[in-house]
């Protein structure tokens, strides 16, 4: 056993911590009524075997639920928190009392109070019905057992009153009850609303704030955002001279594409190109559209030569792409110019340097891959 089943409250479960601490209140009622209880002993209102059967009762009590909310046996009730046997249970005890109680018994009623109105908080009508039932039962009971067996202590005149005074009161507790459970179910819906509505609004940010970085039609990062990136680069370039590469992919004939399959169709050369593009870059490196059939990526601590074993990478990817959805012959390409930063460079001229790159690799034939030489930087 682990130290933590030692502990008064357990340390990994919220609900059975909570239902324990309501538990210990109704421990401290159960004490502060035994101190009244002490004072009617004193005051010679009970015979010391009668306290004494009393502190028994409800440390039993007391013991028993402990133990079936700590060994999680009450997790077994349809009712996990025991709030009627909790109650039913305190209900027995003041019927102890107000059995021995005689003069002082209807005393013994008053302080039942509280735990009505407890059950109230927590019953809905129906529940409260069956618990005003069983005191009731129980109150006739006691009348009962005291005509039998204690004649001598009982007024039956006084004792039936304060009954229908009882159910009276408990006639008007469940009204409320059922008033307390509408608000509570009420308060609950409106929680869950809240809760939906701040769901949909942070999907809804989510959105905003994905549409601020993200290129509309393949959903890669846009030109903003990537320029923002660059320019933290260059920064981080500077600070701890690490090296970086900016890289721009352009679709070879496109417009060839769009005039033979239809724009709709470019737009799925254009999805397919960017998911497989930025699907064979690395977690650190950054891809995105800057425009029309036009693409950067951005490798970070990556040299020119390196640069060039990934563009290869990402230009063999697409040439081996197929697109059945759109025809069996479209074959798509891309040619790619790559730049690698100098430390304390301007990144527009890097990013020159790569479009020139570019530019040789079209008119090298294009689906080539193209590095700027560092002497041009
Ligand atoms: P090159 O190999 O020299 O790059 O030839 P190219 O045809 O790709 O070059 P060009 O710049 O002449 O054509 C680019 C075309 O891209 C023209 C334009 O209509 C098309 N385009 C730009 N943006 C989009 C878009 O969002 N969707 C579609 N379907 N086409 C676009
Ligand atoms: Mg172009
Ligand atoms: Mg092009």
């Amino acid at each position: 056993m682990t130290p933590s089943r030692f502990a008064l409250f357990p340390s990994n479960d919220r609900e059975q911590e909570l239902r324990l601490k309501r538990f210990l209140i109704a421990t401290g009622a159960y004490a502060m009524n035994m101190c009244f209880v002490l004072v009617c002993w004193a005051m010679g209102y009970f015979t010391t075997k009668e306290v004494s059967g009393y502190v028994l009762l409800v440390a039993a009590i007391n013991v028993g639920i402990y133990l079936t909310i700590r060994t999680d046996l009450n997790k077994r009730f349809a009712d996990p928190s025991l709030t009627f046997l909790q109650l039913a249970l305190a209900t027995l005890s003041g019927l102890y009392l107000m059995y021995f109680g005689d003069a002082v018994r209807s005393t013994f009623l008053l302080l039942g109070v509280a735990a009505f109105v407890f059950g109230m908080l927590r019953f809905k009508t129906r529940g409260f019905i069956y618990l005003s039932a069983y005191i009731l039962g129980g109150y006739a009971i006691l009348i009962a057992l005291l005509v039998q067996f204690r004649p001598g202590d009982i007024n039956l005149r006084v004792d039936v009153l304060q009954w229908m005074a009882l159910l009276v009161t408990m006639a008007q507790f469940t009204y409320l009850a059922g008033f307390i459970g509408n608000l509570r179910r009420k308060v609950r819906d409106n929680n869950i609303e809240l809760e939906k509505r701040n769901g949909e609004l942070e999907a809804a940010l989510k959105q905003i704030s994905d549409m601020a970085i993200r290129d509309e039609l393949t959903g890669v990062y846009n030109r903003r955002y990537l320029m923002e990136r660059i320019a933290e680069e260059t920064q981080r370039c500077i600070r701890n001279g690490s090296v970086f590469c900016i890289c721009i992919i352009d679709i070879d004939l496109f417009k060839q594409i769009n005039d033979t399959y239809g724009h709709l169709a470019g737009d799925e050369v254009l999805r397919k190109v960017a998911r497989t593009a930025s699907g064979a870059l690395r977690q650190t490196d950054f891809f995105g559209r800057f425009g029309g059939e036009e693409f950067v990526m951005v490798l970070t601590d990556t040299l020119a030569e390196g640069a060039m074993t990934s563009s290869e990478r990402v230009r063999k990817s697409i040439e081996g792409l197929v697109f059945p959805e759109i025809s069996g012959e479209l074959k798509v390409t891309i040619s790619i110019g790559i730049a690698e930063h100098a430390r304390r460079g301007d990144p527009e001229a890097t990013f020159k340097r790569a479009d020139d790159a570019l530019y040789r690799a079209k008119e090298g034939g294009r689906n080539r891959c193209v590095v700027a030489s560092v002497e041009e930087a």
